[in-house]
Parts: structure tokens; sequence; C-alpha cells
């Protein structure tokens, strides 16, 4: 370890679990039969066991680690209700209407959560801070100017465009060109919400069960039988809620899933006034980039909690900090003496059409590949796969007739990530 940047306590792991740590399950005995079945308890299998067991189906949430332990307790808790492809990009591929309706769908997921978050009475720091998304480039600074200017009929909201010399109320950085605040955007505790979710899942009298792989999945006459790692159990229906982490025991999702990882760190605790100096505004950052970096303050304002794709495969912490911190510091020069005190990774799901994908496939029921935006994504389709599951056709969305496409010789297995990444390294310094 390069002990120099590294704080005493530091500690491989997500900042979030200090004040949230993961909530173990292991129970030993799964019970024979179950009406559903969810496998994965991120945002979007609690979300879905919510609605099948507050309709009275007997639901089960199994995870192969710790419940939760995937992105849905480590992510960065930047709310954004964006989906990867642009109108103009959705119109060329879809046609206006659908274009329309996808980019609705997804705005309304952002307005969900917010509501979902406060009528459950959810304890999670969710604050509507709006976002700012910095331009690395002149270049970039017009396209967000010309974006906040030809917003899509119907679809306009908020935007204010923040030229370079104004940009000091915002972050005490010369590293950006300006930028756009985009003000319905949100920020939360992520690890804080799931907590939230699984208290609601347990008094909704679903059952959680953490360290229980699924191995394998056999159709039977009326059903499914699936082999886990403490045993076998029977489901009238299967949800497969594993997104970044989908392995072969769901092939035909795996074929068309990429995992991404994406790096984050935190600063140790700062002084609140310095803090406060780099972002006044409290607000959640992004940048322009082909490899985004974001960031944000920490809910109690005494840390910078940092994030950006460093690196591929790596999945050591301790290895990605230093490529990092040295991305923040491009930024913060000012935070050359903040040691860090957490770090950690995890891999976020991507699709090859950059859009999310809900749906059933061969009896399998499946919700994932939220490229990156999962917290209200992940959230509106569990929530809206759980009523499809029971049948509910006035639950279906505007993404349930789009194909979810894969690649020839593609087995889950991402060989030409490293290639795409360093091709957007080189495009991102000159696009
Ligand atoms: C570092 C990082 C930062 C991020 N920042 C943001 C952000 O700021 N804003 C945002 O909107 N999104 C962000 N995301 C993405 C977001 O967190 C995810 O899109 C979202 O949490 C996905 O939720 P999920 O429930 O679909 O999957 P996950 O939360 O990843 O859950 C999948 C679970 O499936 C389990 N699993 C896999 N295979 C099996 C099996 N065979 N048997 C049993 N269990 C299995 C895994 O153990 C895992 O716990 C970030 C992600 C990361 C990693």
């Amino acid at each position: 370890m390069n002990s120099s940047i590294f704080s005493d306590d530091f500690r491989p792991e997500p900042y979030w679990w200090d004040e949230t740590p993961r909530t173990d399950c292991d129970e030993k005995v799964l019970p024979e039969e179950v009406d559903v079945l969810i496998i994965g308890s991120g945002y979007t299998g609690l979300n879905c066991a919510i609605e099948t067991a507050r309709a009275g189906r007997d639901t089960l949430v199994i995870d192969s680690q710790s419940i939760g332990w995937g992105c849905s307790s480590r992510n960065g808790g930047q709310i954004s209700g964006e989906i990867k492809p642009g109108f103009e990009e959705l119109q060329h591929r879809y046609g206006e209407s659908k274009a329309f309706a996808l980019t609705k769908e997804a705005r309304n997921a952002l307005e969900w959560i917010q509501s979902f978050i406060d009528s459950e009475n959810i304890d999670c720091d969710l604050r509507r801070c709006g976002r700012y998304l910095a331009a690395h480039n002149p270049r970039q600074f017009q396209q967000l100017c010309d974006l906040a200017e030809n917003q899509p009929r119907g679809l306009e909201q908020p935007l204010t465009v923040v030229e370079s010399r104004q940009q000091a109320t915002e972050i005490d950085s010369d590293y950006y060109h300006g930028g756009l605040v985009i003000e319905r955007h949100c920020s939360l505790d992520p690890a804080k919400y799931h907590q939230g979710l699984v208290e609601r899942v347990l008094s909704a009298g679903a059952r959680l069960v953490g360290y229980c792989e699924a191995r394998s999945i056999q159709r039977e006459r009326s059903g499914f039988s699936v082999l886990t790692g403490k045993g076998s159990i029977r489901a009238a229906k299967i949800v497969v809620a594993t997104s970044g982490y989908t392995g072969s025991v769901s092939a035909w999702q795996r074929r068309r899933l990429i995992p991404i990882g994406s790096y984050m760190l935190a600063t140790e605790e700062l002084d609140i006034d310095r803090v406060q100096r780099l972002l006044p505004r409290d607000r959640v950052f992004s940048d322009t980039r082909k490899l985004v970096v974001y960031f944000r303050q920490s809910p109690d304002a005494r840390r910078i909690l940092f994030g950006g794709r460093v690196s591929v495969f790596e999945s050591d912490p301790v290895k990605s900090t230093p490529a990092l911190r040295q991305e923040m510091l491009r930024i913060f020069p000012q935070l050359a003496d903040a040691k860090i005190s957490h770090s950690w990774m995890g891999f976020v799901g991507f699709s090859f059409d950059y859009l999310p994908h809900l749906g059933e496939h061969d009896g399998l029921y499946y919700a994932m590949g939220y490229c990156g935006s999962g917290i209200c994504l992940a959230s509106y389709f569990g929530h809206k796969l759980g009523r499809q599951l029971q049948g509910d056709t006035g639950a279906r969305i505007a993404f349930n007739d789009i194909p979810f496409q894969t690649r020839p010789l593609y087995s889950g297995k991402p060989w030409f990530l490293a290639g795409a990444v360093q091709y957007y390294q080189l495009r991102d310094r000159f696009i």
C-alpha cells in the first residue's frame, strides 16, 4: 500500500457502510417452495419484492453475498432519471413518439423515487440539490448551451447555463469550461436508502437470505426448481435482478450485459468550511467526458466523495486508488494533503444499446442494464416488474418492448473493454 496517500484508518470498503453496515440475513435453511424467488438483493430485487409481498405473494430474495452487497450499497448517491442516449439518437433509432416515451419514462422514474421515499418515510438524506454537469472543454460547453436552448417539446426541464467566469459559485476549480445546472437531479445516501428498502421488504412479509448463490435453474411442469448454495427451492416465478453481477445462472441475460468497473474514494474528514468552499452549493457533479468522473460532498459535508472509471477489471480498490486520486487532484489540486479514508469499486451493468431493459424471457423475469443511472431506474423498474409479473398490464412501461440485444460471439466476458477505454481516453482529449 502507498502509505502516504491513505489515512491510518483506511478501509477498502464503501464509505456508506460505516454508518449502515451490511445486513447479514445468513439463514441456513430455505423454504421448500415460494411464489416468487428474486435473485439479487439490490434496488431492483427489493423494490420488486415490496410489490409482490404486499400483494400477498410468498416472496424470497436471495443474494450470493450479504444483502445489498452489489452496486446498490456502494454507488455515488447521485439520482438523475436520465438515460444515456439523447433524444435525437433515440428518435433516429425508434422514431419521435417512442423517443419521447422513453425519455419521459426515465423522468417518471426520477419523480417516482422521490415520492416513494417521501411516502414510505425512508430516512436516507434525500436532497433536491441539482446537478452541475461540467464541460471538460469549450466545445462541450457549447453543446451544453445547445442542449439547454433546444429541449425537445414536452420534455422541457429547468436548466441553467453557467459560464466559466461565473463558475466559482458552483465549484472552486479552474478545470472546467462552464457547465449546466440540472435543477431536478437529487442526492441520497445509497446504503441508507437500501436499508430502508430492506425494512419495508421484511415488514411486507418477504424473506431475505444472504450468502445464497443461485447456481442453476431448471424448468418444471409448473414453475422452476433452483439449485442454490443452501439447497434447492421451487418457485412459481423467478426474477433475475443481478445487473452488473449477472453470471452463468442466467446465460441469456449475461450475453446481453457488459459489466464495467466503477471506482470511488472518500477523503478523510476535512473542515466543513473547506468542503463547502470546494463545492459551495452541495450539488452532485459529473462531467462531459465519455470516461466520466462524478463527485459530491458527503451528506455531513465533511468529505469529498469522488468516482470515475479509472480501470477496467481491477477489483482491488487499493490498486485503483492512486489513479482515481490523481483524477481528483487534476480538478482539486487543493486536496493534495487530504488522505484517502475509503476506496471501493463495483460492477455496473451496461447494455449494448445503452438502455435499461426489463421483461420476460423463457419464463424468467428480469430488469437490469441501467448503465450507471440505477438508483431511480433500478428502483422504478423493480417496482414495475413486481406488478407485471402479477399480470398487471397497466404496469407495462415504454421500455418493455425494446429488444435486448447481444452481439455475435459475446458470452458475458467483455474482451473488448480495454481497447474501448483507450479509445475513449483519446477521444476525451480532443472532443
Ligand atoms: C461505484 C459505483 C457508483 C455508482 N454511482 C451511481 C450513481 O451515483 N447514481 C446512480 O443512479 N447509479 C450509480 N451506480 C449504479 C447503481 O448503483 C446500479 O445501477 C444499481 O444499484 C443496480 O441495482 P441492482 O439491484 O439492479 O443491482 P445490484 O445492486 O448490483 O445487485 C445485484 C446483486 O445480485 C447478486 N447476485 C449476482 N449473481 C447472483 C446469483 N447467482 N445468486 C444470488 N445473487 C446474485 C449480487 O451479489 C448483487 O448483490 C453506481 C455503481 C457503482 C458500482
